[in-house]
């Protein structure tokens, strides 16, 4: 699949939202195309010395109803194709989620597990000093993604508020709580899917309790979020990571996998519980589950892997996991898949509200925080529901029809084209 660009695949989706809407080209197309894009070179001196030149990107997809928003991912794969999607993703998102904010996306071409520390710490400020002339609170504003946490959005605060002379927590969101960050926003995406699958299993007449469900991904998303649900009482019968996918029949202790990992580098490797075993990463796919509950990376349900999935619904975490083609197989199967840009909307959301209490200076308490994210959760899910049932289509094509809408009405009424 090399081949494979993400923004084309999100293209498709788009002309095809845009069609159904009855829209003209003149209407949406300056949504095809990302109002900017950065690249960017960072020279990091070594721990030994030696210096070396890493790739990163900034790409601001919208700005039409508010600031850019958006993740940045440290990751070996990362290039202009994959952060272009991504920040188009971020887009439509966040017109979902319904909060002020356009879409955007960061990525840094490197494996940080290579990487000391301190030259982490040097990669992250290098880059924040290249794209400080284009973000700010009510600019352009990133997040943790792929690879990147709490304390790399301390280190993005630090610098920036130092390139401006005054502390301005609100151009990074998802930072430690000692760093103006918000309870909540760290447990905020995997607490929001379990919010979507809740509302989904009410519209089938099912309970939580009913469900199996096997995870692809192990990090944040893929684990708060399994264990949430595991804790709403679906039984969690697969974690896949990098290093090879857990498997218990009778349904994983996922308080004690979750606890492992985090004190093994995010890791299940030699993990041991009765009646477990170690199954190949393909096989996680196939196993006849309810829940598919994707949460790596994006392309992993493809032409390749797509027949061999028995699940009655594909839960997206991750962005992207699904091709076009993969999606068309799925429908046609009858096999229900809850989007991306839907279902893994409460990290976004959740980082609103933590940009909200930085720019008030008013700090929520975590419940507070979690009833506002399950009313935006379940919003979302009606809004998208209604186009669905209305124009009969999947979940992502009304997703993605309901934010073409918001955009357009936010471009127009601002009289972008003008
Ligand atoms: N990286 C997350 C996402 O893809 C969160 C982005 C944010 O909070 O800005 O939705």
């Amino acid at each position: 699949m090399a081949d494979y660009n993400p923004y084309e695949n999100m293209l498709h989706v788009l002309d095809k939202a845009a069609e159904k809407l009855g829209m003209t080209k003149n209407e949406y197309e300056f949504v095809r195309y990302p109002e900017r894009e950065l690249t960017v070179s960072l020279p990091i001196v070594m721990d030994d010395g030696h210096v070396e030149v890493f790739s990163g990107y900034r790409v601001q997809h919208s700005t039409a109803r508010g600031a850019a928003k958006g993740g940045i991912r440290f990751h070996p794969a990362s290039d202009e194709n994959e952060v272009r999607a991504l920040a188009a993703w971020m887009s439509i998102k966040n017109a979902i989620g319904n909060i002020p904010y356009g879409g955007a996306k960061g990525g840094i071409k490197v494996d940080p597990k290579k990487l000391s520390e301190r030259e982490l710490q040097r990669l992250t400020r290098t880059y924040v000093r290249r794209i400080a002339p284009f973000i700010g609170t009510d600019k352009d504003v990133p997040a943790p993604d792929v690879n990147t946490n709490a304390q790399i959005m301390a280190w993005i605060a630090d610098e920036y508020s130092a390139i401006t002379g005054e502390w301005t927590p609100g151009v990074v969101t998802g930072k430690p709580i000692v760093a103006g960050g918000s309870l909540g926003r760290n447990e905020a995406t995997g607490r929001g899917l379990t919010y979507t699958l809740e509302t989904w299993c009410e519209k089938k007449g099912l309970a939580m309790k009913d469900l199996t469900l096997a995870v692809q991904g192990f990090g944040n998303v893929g684990s708060v979020g399994s264990l949430l649900m595991h804790r709403a009482g679906v039984k969690v019968i697969a974690i896949g990571d990098i290093d090879g996918s857990l498997y218990n029949p009778n349904g994983i202790d996922v308080e004690k996998a979750y606890v492992y990992a985090n004190s093994h580098g995010r890791s299940l490797k030699g993990y041991e519980e009765e009646g477990a075993t170690f199954i190949p990463n393909e096989e996680l796919l196939k196993l006849p589950v309810d829940v598919l509950f994707m949460a790596a990376l994006e392309n992993q349900l493809h032409a390749g892997t797509m027949e061999g999935v028995k699940a009655k619904v594909i839960l997206e975490g991750a962005n992207g996991p699904t091709t076009e083609e993969a999606d068309d197989y799925f429908e046609a199967k009858g096999i229900e898949v809850l989007p991306d840009v839907m279902s893994n909307v409460g990290g976004v959301v959740g980082s609103y509200y933590e940009w909200v209490q930085n720019k008030t200076g008013l700090y929520w308490t975590e419940e507070e925080y979690n009833a506002r994210l399950k009313d935006n959760m379940r919003r979302s899910y009606e809004d998208v529901d209604a186009i669905r049932q209305q124009y009969h289509v999947t979940y992502r094509l009304a997703a993605y029809m309901l934010a073409l809408k918001r955009i357009v009405e936010a471009q127009n009424t601002r009289g972008f084209l003008g």
